[in-house]
Order: structure tokens, then C-alpha cells, then sequence
């Protein structure tokens, strides 16, 4: 990965957006001025204000002065201005997997050079090489982690810490996955903040919602480790991993109770950064931009993994095993289509880009077991337009939301599994639903301040409304609005008796009181593919006999038969943490 550059902001009194440049203009020989010109454009994570510096005609500096990119994708804003100064081109390559983050940093500077008054032809592309790590042919470890995302960070760093040499290979050019998208929350039965708030909860009780809200398609002994563990295994991201979690937890679709832990920001990034530190203090070696590309089997044990890196073939020998921890296949168009005919090109996707399913190819071919392929989940309440999950939504899982259709009516129980409310959310006037709240139910939940980045761009887009009357807001969307005030006004009153009569809607009812109101329009996006490899409760890969495939572990959303027909919110990361750490620990003490 390219150095990090310091992102620094150099002030420039004269200097505003409108303005073109500050300090010397003088024109050069090729007509470029010299100067400095800011551009903006937009990201994944909203605006990106660039500085560019041109001296003699050349690019001699490109600053990023503002940006909202978690970090992983903040690397392509990097990667790529290093690259545009050294070659002297704004035509350069984007960052695989960090599309929004690459057009927004080639937006903001070719913004910026427009300012120059100077045309691109302009530039004179120099020879130059970005400095490229270097790989040898061979490696060799006692395990291989295949994927660096929540599951394989973890199963990496528990075998260092179980003795292990551990060398990790992830395919983008950043570690985090999904499960850096994610909002990282983690189900817990019996956890410290429900000791604190009273809330009674079980193992067991875990146990059966995990089975209830996949219809029992579960194994019950994976199940079992799952429920059995969860709880130590957050103690152990906080005490030992050092995760920040906040004091609050939020209550997630089909759990009986509340019992999800939120991570601080309510971001994934902050599970991936304390992952990542840890696994480099434990010696784990990372090696990204390298994927994986077949399992080799000796004796019918898997002693070593070949990698593609840059165009040439690398081979990482295991002595002891290999992990596959690639994630699931939600970006795999085809694959989604072989298992799934209805999750077609027509239903966008939460997912990050390296999610296409390779290790459940790799390990297919060496004869192992694919279970409920065709569970393929979608979340409820998406960005309609680029199918992002949408944290603001999360108003909903504090209990503080309804779910009306273009009609104003409610269609489904707010608090109802994912798949449920999606499917009735696919049923309403054009496959869209919308979220009401008011202003005591944003104070409460402060998905505003918590999200703000994504709430200012959901406002700027108009597919997030606030206004005074209940009125202007159904205006914005066309929503019927007399019956939106009428199913208000039910709504106020199933509060008011602590029942509500229509969906039996599960928690607290909270009535809902003066404006701004704001209503949110979303629909249903791919999310979490539940089937995969079929492992053991050692984590190890069965075959379709049921045999274990000696030197094969896999964990986390690459597996299968551990959620059933529907993954409930927040049991991801619990998946990944218990089952990633089992992987880990089992592979470092093999022989
Ligand atoms: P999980 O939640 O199970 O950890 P994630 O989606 O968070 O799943 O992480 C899976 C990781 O595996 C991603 O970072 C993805 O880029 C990586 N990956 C996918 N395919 C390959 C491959 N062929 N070689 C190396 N890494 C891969």
C-alpha cells in the first residue's frame, strides 16, 4: 500500500471555492499557471476537497484537505493522487473496490486543474512508477488466512496468539470487507449493558431466536457455539482487541430481547481498525491486492494456497491449515442467479465488491459441502437509488419509526425480520417504503449526529424529508397524507394503550408527538448470503460426505447452515468473532 500521506490543511487566506487559485499565476510555457486550485467532488463518504498545486506545468502536489472515507477507502484517495503527481495525468487507473471514493478524488481534481483555465491536453504524462511492493514466488506460514475482513482478522490474529506464524492474503486493496461497511453491531445474550439495564436474557433464549428466525433450517450444534460464545467473545473484542462500544444497544429485528452491542460510531471501522492494529502486534503479515485463486491438496490434506498478485503466481504453503474466511457472495451476479433466480441484476446490493463468493468455489472443487445457497437475504431499508444500507434508518431498531406506504398505511411490523419486512416492503405501490419519525423520536435515537454524513447526503438527495407538518413532509414523496395522519394518530393511540392493534409491533410504543417530522424512502437491497460452506463446530469444512477435508477451516459469511433461511440483524458479527477465533485457535494447534 502507498505511504500514507499527511492530509493536511494549508491554509490560503485568499482562497475560497470560487476562487481561482491563490499565489503566483504566472503562466509557464505550455499556458498552465502555476498556482493553487481547489476542487471538490463527492465520495462515498460525501464531499472531497482537493488542493492542487501546479508548478512549470506540472502537478507538484495534490492535497486532500476535506473527506468523509472511512479509512480503507481514504488509501484510494492516496493511492491515486501519488499516482496523478508522479505520472503527471489526471488519467489514472481507479482503486478496485473504491469506485465512489476514486470518481470523487478524479472529480475534485479534475475540478480543481479546470481552474487553471488550461486544457488537459495540456499535461505532459511523465514515465513513472508508483513504488509497487514486491512478492516473492513462495511464502510460507503455519497458517493462511484466506479474506481479511471481520472473520479473517480474527481467525488470524487467535492463531498468533495461539503460536502460530500467520500470513493473511486479502484480495482488495484494503482489509475490512463487509464487515467494514457494516454497522458492526454484535448480538450478546447477557451482556454488561443489559446486566446494568435490567434485561433479562439467556443464552438459550439466543439460541432459540437464532433458530426461530432462520425457520430451523440451522444446524442447532453450530447454533450452539454460536450462542454459547457470543457473549465471551465480545468481552473479548473490548478487553482484549480493545473495540470501543458505546453505552447504549439496539434492538434488532426477530431478537426477543435487546441485546445488540454497538461499536463505537456505530461503524464496522472501528472493529476493523482495532482488528487490524492487534493482528500487526500479534506478527500477523498481511499481503493485499493478492487473491486467492486455488486450494492445493496433498494427500488429501490442503497444504497451500495459489495467489494472484499483479498478474503472477504466488503460493503460500500452510504447514498447519488454511482459512478460508472470503465472505459471502452478494457482489457475484451469476452466482446469485445459479442459487437464486430472484436476486437478479433488478436488486441492488449493500455488499463490498470482493464479496463474490471464491471461497466457496475454491473449496467446491476440492469436494466440499454447499449448504442453503439459496437463502440470500435482503436488508429492508436501503438507499433506493445506489442500495447502501442506511444507518439513519436505524431509528427504526430504537423502537422510534413506522414503515408507511405510498398510501400512508403501515404494512408490516416495524421490529419484523429482514426478510419479512422486505418482502412486504417489494409488495407496496413502487417496491418502496417510508419511514416516519418525529423530532422526539431523532433526539432520542440521534441518528443525525451519529450519521451525519449520510443524513446531510440523504437531505441533499431528497430521499430523507424533514418539515414542519406532517403535511409538507407526504407532500415531498406524494405520500397520501391524510392517511399518514390518521395512521398516526392509531399508532399514538396503540401507544397510548401499550398495544398496538395492527402489527402487534414488539417493545415499547412510543407515541409520536410535535413536528419536524421526517420521513425516509427506501427499498430492499442484497445483504448477507446465508448458505456456503458446511463446517464442523472445530470450524473445519466438511465434505459431501461429511467428512472433514484435512487442513480446510472456514468461518464467517462464507460458511453456511449457522443462520438458516434469514440471518437476524447483528448476529454477523458475532458469527465472524465466535466461529473466526474457533478457526483460528484449531488451525494454529494442528498438525
Ligand atoms: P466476513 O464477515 O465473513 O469476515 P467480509 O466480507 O467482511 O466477510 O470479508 C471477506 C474478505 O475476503 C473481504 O475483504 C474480501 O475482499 C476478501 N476476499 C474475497 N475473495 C478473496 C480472495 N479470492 N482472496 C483473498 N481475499 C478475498
Amino acid at each position: 500500500m502507498v505511504k500514507k500521506r499527511v492530509l493536511a490543511l494549508i491554509l490560503c487566506a485568499a482562497m475560497s471555492m470560487s476562487v481561482v487559485g491563490c499565489g503566483s499565476t504566472s503562466s509557464s510555457d505550455s499556458g498552465i499557471p502555476d498556482g493553487t486550485y481547489t476542487g471538490e467532488g463527492t465520495g462515498k463518504g460525501g464531499k472531497i476537497v482537493v488542493e492542487l498545486t501546479m508548478k512549470d506545468s506540472k502537478i507538484s502536489d495534490i492535497k486532500v484537505v476535506e473527506h468523509g472515507e472511512t479509512p480503507g477507502y481514504a488509501d484510494a484517495l492516496e493511492k491515486m493522487s501519488a499516482e496523478m503527481i508522479t505520472k503527471n495525468t489526471l488519467e489514472v487507473d481507479m482503486v478496485s473496490g473504491a469506485t465512489l471514493s476514486s470518481t470523487g478524488i478524479l472529480e475534485a481534481v479534475k475540478d480543481a486543474f479546470n481552474k487553471t483555465g488550461a486544457s488537459t491536453d495540456k499535461l505532459v504524462a511523465q514515465e513513472g512508477e508508483v513504488s509497487k511492493e514486491e512478492r516473492e514466488a513462495e511464502y510460507s506460514a503455519d497458517v493462511i488466512v484466506l479474506g481479511g475482513g471481520g472473520a479473517g482478522l480474527t481467525a488470524a490474529i487467535e492463531a498468533a496468539q495461539n503460536g502460530a506464524s500467520v500470513i493473511l492474503v486479502e484480495k482488495m486493496p484494503m482489509v475490512g470487507g463487509n464487515t467494514l461497511i457494516s454497522g458492526g453491531e454484535m448480538a450478546a445474550p447477557g451482556n454488561w449493558l443489559q446486566e446494568k439495564e435490567s434485561i433479562e436474557d439467556s443464552k438459550e433464549q439466543f439460541y432459540q431466536d437464532i433458530l426461530k428466525g432462520g425457520d430451523n433450517e440451522n444446524d442447532p450444534e453450530l447454533v450452539r457455539v454460536l450462542a454459547d460464545n457470543a457473549t465471551t467473545d465480545a468481552e473479548w473484542l473490548k478487553n482484549e482487541i480493545g473495540v470501543t462500544f458505546e453505552d447504549y444497544m439496539l434492538f434488532f429485528g426477530g431478537h426477543s430481547v435487546k441485546r445488540s452491542l454497538v461499536p463505537k460510531d456505530a461503524s464496522g471501522v472501528e472493529l476493523i481498525q482495532k482488528l487490524s492494529a492487534k493482528a500487526e502486534e500479534v506478527g500477523v503479515i498481511t499481503h493485499l491486492n493478492t487473491a486467492a485463486t486455488e486450494l492445493v491438496q496433498e494427500d488429501g490434506k490442503v497444504v497451500a494456497v495459489k495467489a494472484n498478485f499483479d498478474g503472477k503466481e504466488i503460493t503460500y504453503k500452510a504447514s498447519n491449515g488454511v482459512i478460508l474466511a472470503t465472505g459471502g457472495f452478494g457482489s457475484n451476479l451469476d452466482m446469485r442467479i445459479k442459487y437464486n433466480e430472484e436476486m437478479n441484476e433488478k436488486i441492488l446490493s449493500t455488499n463490498s465488491v470482493g464479496s463474490t463468493g471464491d471461497g466457496i468455489t475454491m473449496a467446491e472443487k476440492l469436494g466440499a459441502q454447499l449448504v442453503d445457497m439459496e437463502y440470500i437475504q435482503t436488508y429492508p431499508t436501503c438507499d433506493p437509488e445506489t442500495g447502501t444500507l442506511l444507518y439513519v434508518g436505524d431509528v427504526r431498531l430504537e423502537g422510534r419509526s413506522i414503515l408507511v406506504n405510498k398510501e400512508g398505511k403501515r404494512f408490516v411490523e416495524e421490529l419484523e425480520r429482514r426478510d419479512v419486512i422486505s418482502k412486504a416492503t417489494v409488495a407496496q405501490t413502487d417496491s418502496v417504503s417510508y419511514m416516519f419519525w418525529d423530532e422526539a423520536s431523532m433526539e432520542a435515537s440521534k441518528v443525525n449526529v451519529k450519521h451525519k454524513k449520510e443524513y446531510d447526503n440523504l437531505i441533499e438527495r431528497g430521499i430523507l424529508v424533514k418539515a414542519d407538518t406532517i403535511e409538507d413532509a407526504a407532500a415531498h414523496f406524494g405520500i397520501d397524507a391524510e392517511e399518514l395522519k390518521k395512521t398516526v394518530a392509531n399508532y399514538n393511540e396503540y401507544a397510548a394503550n401499550g398495544k398496538d392493534l395492527e402489527f402487534n409491533k414488539r417493545g415499547e410504543l412510543v407515541a409520536f408527538t410535535d413536528g419536524p417530522y421526517y420521513i425516509m424512502k427506501s427499498r430492499p437491497a442484497i445483504h448477507h448470503t446465508m448458505g456456503g460452506i458446511k463446517i464442523n463446530t472445530n470450524a473445519e469444512v466438511l465434505n459431501t460426505a461429511g467428512e472433514v477435508i484435512d487442513g480446510l477451516y472456514a468461518a464467517g459469511e462464507v460458511t453456511g447452515d449457522i443462520h438458516g433461511t434469514n440471518r437476524l440483524g447483528s448476529d454477523a458479527i458475532a458469527d465472524i468473532t465466535v466461529f473466526g477465533r474457533v478457526a483460528g485457535r484449531n488451525a494454529a494447534k494442528a498438525e
